[in-house]
């Protein structure tokens, strides 16, 4: 277990998977009913822009580094809640922070609402324990994220959303992406659910949706965005979402929020995006 999520925090990848995360727990929001959040790879749940581990890479500096200027109004109305949080978390514990998905979901859930987070670094848990285990609607749990996922699921709320966040070090965890969320599907139909991936070579993100288009019980929506020419596939070209269930706004939230995210992070001048449907009609 390598991966340091420290040295990645605030890049392009975490401001398309975080603003699309609370537009998704927004929607979720509009009703009163009680909403389980799972969180299968946690992280350590806040980061430090100023920290030595951000700083040796830089990469928040092209993430949310450049989100300072505002958009057009239609994309701010989207962004809104993210920057939100962010503001908050920033008035909270200093203006070089910057929130990972346990930090979001804790500014996000209301009083009759639950978070758990998932987290097998010894380290890292350590941490994340320490930060968030004390909130009263929140739980951390030492354990492996996948394994978790099925034995959390369903949860007694019957509403929620899953985020499966993993680092990808195991060469095929992408594969395992697509397996685990359709049989996660089979046993809580109506969850809501977020997968995150890396796109370096578009072909293998390619076969996952395919499979996904042919076998998922519940609709979907395929999230991505390039900062890159995706024709190098030994560099992080872009980042995508599978959310399996999705609110029905969030195709057109993301067809709006894409294509400035590509403009305003590009690399060189190379930004793009995909925002396609599939599975049944829900
Ligand atoms: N979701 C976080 C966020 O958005 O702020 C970032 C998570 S980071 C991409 C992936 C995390 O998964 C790392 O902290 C890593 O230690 C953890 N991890 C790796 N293998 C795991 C496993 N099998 N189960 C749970 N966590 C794991």
């Amino acid at each position: 277990m390598n991966y340091r999520h420290a040295f990645h925090a605030g890049n392009f990848a975490d401001v398309m998977k975080h603003a699309l995360l609370v537009r998704i727990l927004a929607y979720l929001q509009r009703k009163d009913t009680p909403l389980r959040v799972i969180d299968t790879h946690a992280g350590i749940g806040l980061y430090d822009l100023a920290g030595d581990e951000a700083g040796r890479t830089g990469e928040w500096a092209e993430g949310i580094g450049r989100l300072d200027e505002a958009f057009a109004p239609e994309v701010e109305e989207i962004l809104a809640p993210y920057r939100r949080v962010i503001a908050d978390v920033r008035a909270r514990h200093g203006d070089t922070a910057y929130p990972g998905s346990p930090a979001i979901v804790r500014e996000v859930l209301r009083r009759q609402d639950r978070g758990v987070f998932v987290e097998l670094h010894p380290a890292d848990h350590a941490v994340l324990s320490e930060a968030f285990n004390e909130v009263a609607n929140l739980k951390v749990m030492h354990l492996d994220g996948w394994t978790a996922l099925h034995a959390l699921i369903p949860p007694k709320e019957k509403r929620g959303l899953v985020l499966i966040d993993p680092p990808y070090e195991k060469p095929n965890e992408l594969e395992r992406l697509g397996t685990e969320l359709i049989a996660a599907l089979r046993k809580w139909p109506t969850g809501v659910y977020a997968g995150w991936y890396p796109v370096k070579d578009v072909g293998s993100v390619d076969a996952v949706a395919a499979r996904l288009h042919q076998e998922s019980p519940r609709p979907g929506l395929r999230l991505e965005l390039y900062v890159d020419d995706p024709r190098d596939p030994t560099r992080l070209n872009g980042s995508g979402l599978f959310v399996l269930n999705p609110p029905w706004s969030l195709q057109q939230e993301a067809e709006t929020l894409l294509p400035a995210l590509a403009e305003r992070l590009s690399r060189g001048g190379y930004g793009a995006y995909r925002c396609e449907a599939f599975g049944p009609p829900p």
